[in-house]
């Protein structure tokens, strides 16, 4: 495996080159640990972009810290699972007040920290500090299972497969044997249609020589999504101003800027019940977006104002050019500013 990433390592901004790491050169924390996070529930292709913004505009721990919450939010839209955003906030504030802006370098302290768990803290202390853990994710899931011919879902096979893990990885470069399985998994050993004849550990290899590689690992039911319904409310002032209100912390879309809505209930509609009054009317069209474990639809209503209530922002009518906003308030800007001729 070493031998086939010193040829084929994936080439990713926050890596450093096996040419480098064979020298015992290491990679910066701070971009591990950023990169980790974004990939937590997102692929490279998606992420990158990302990283690549939010790199440029926080170099460092101290950059972040002293940036605020929203404006990394902000930079998150579109990347979704905000709340993986607002622990590397509160992450960088117990990093600087607590390790001087450093990493603790012990599984049970990384652990302590928000939005680090078992996979992450593994990913930082082998990758960032060539310490060996065993770093076991989706892909490894899959190529260990694969590669001992284990049967059954993955959520069955977890503590197999980290035992078998645990026995082939090697103390010498742990950090490049863990990217190493990660490259594996995501450009030959891919969940459908692996690309055995190429792979580095294809003689090694019993659903290959057995033929199951298609089967294995078993698929687990996908669980049905729910469906929820609520209203979305836009309101412009004679200035060509949106009424934007920022969302409680915690909870879905938590802490950004979006526009008032209802509570979104599953089976039938809540009430209509406006943020503040106005001459609301009720668009024809409604808003459908999916998140990862239901599907909204939601009832647009629409007012002229001329003044709200102090708890709310007001955003120029194209401020969503310019600035990130979530992906169902964009549809919902899109849908809701025509009405107004904009
Ligand atoms: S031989 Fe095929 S199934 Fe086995 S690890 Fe390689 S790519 Fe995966």
């Amino acid at each position: 495996m070493i031998e086939w990433y010193d040829q084929y390592a994936r080439d990713l901004p926050w890596r450093i080159s096996p040419v480098f790491s064979k020298k015992g050169i290491k990679p910066d924390p701070y971009r591990v640990w950023i990169s980790e996070i974004m990939l937590q529930q997102t692929s490279v292709k998606v992420a990158t972009p990302f990283f690549l913004k939010f790199i440029e505009k926080w170099p460092n721990i101290l950059s972040l810290h002293q940036t605020s919450e929203t404006e990394v939010l902000a930079l998150w839209s579109g990347l979704g699972y905000y709340r993986r955003a607002r622990n590397l906030k509160a992450c960088a504030e117990i990093l600087l007040r607590e390790y001087e802006g450093g990493f603790p370098i012990e599984e049970k302290k990384l652990l302590k920290l928000p939005g680090i768990g078992k996979y992450t803290s593994a990913a930082i202390l082998t990758i960032a500090f060539g310490i060996p853990a065993i770093v076991v994710d989706g892909n490894v899931e899959r190529i260990i299972a694969r590669l001992f011919g284990l049967d059954g879902t993955i959520s069955k096979l977890k503590p197999e497969i980290r035992t078998y893990m645990m026995n082939v990885s090697p103390s010498a470069r742990p950090g490049d044997f863990a990217q190493a399985m990660m490259d594996l998994g995501a450009t030959i050993c891919k969940p459908l249609n692996p690309e055995c004849m190429i792979c580095p550990i294809r003689d090694s290899c019993k659903s290959y020589k057995d033929g199951t590689t298609n089967i294995i690992p078993r698929k687990t039911k996908k669980p049905i999504k729910t469906f929820r319904k609520g209203y979305i409310y836009l309101a412009v002032t004679k200035s060509n101003e949106i009424a934007m209100i920022v969302r409680p912390k915690s909870g879905l879309l938590g802490g950004m800027m979006c526009l008032p809505s209802s509570e979104w209930t599953e089976k039938k509609y809540p009430k209509n019940s406006p943020p503040f009054p106005g001459e609301w009317v009720a668009l024809d069209q409604t808003i459908r977006h999916s998140f990862t474990h239901f599907d909204l639809e939601l009832r647009m209503m629409v007012s002229s104002i001329f003044s709200v209530p102090n708890s709310y922002i007001l955003k120029p009518f194209n401020f969503s050019l310019t600035e990130k906003v979530p992906s169902v308030m964009k549809k919902a800007l899109v849908l809701g500013l025509k009405y107004f001729h904009f």
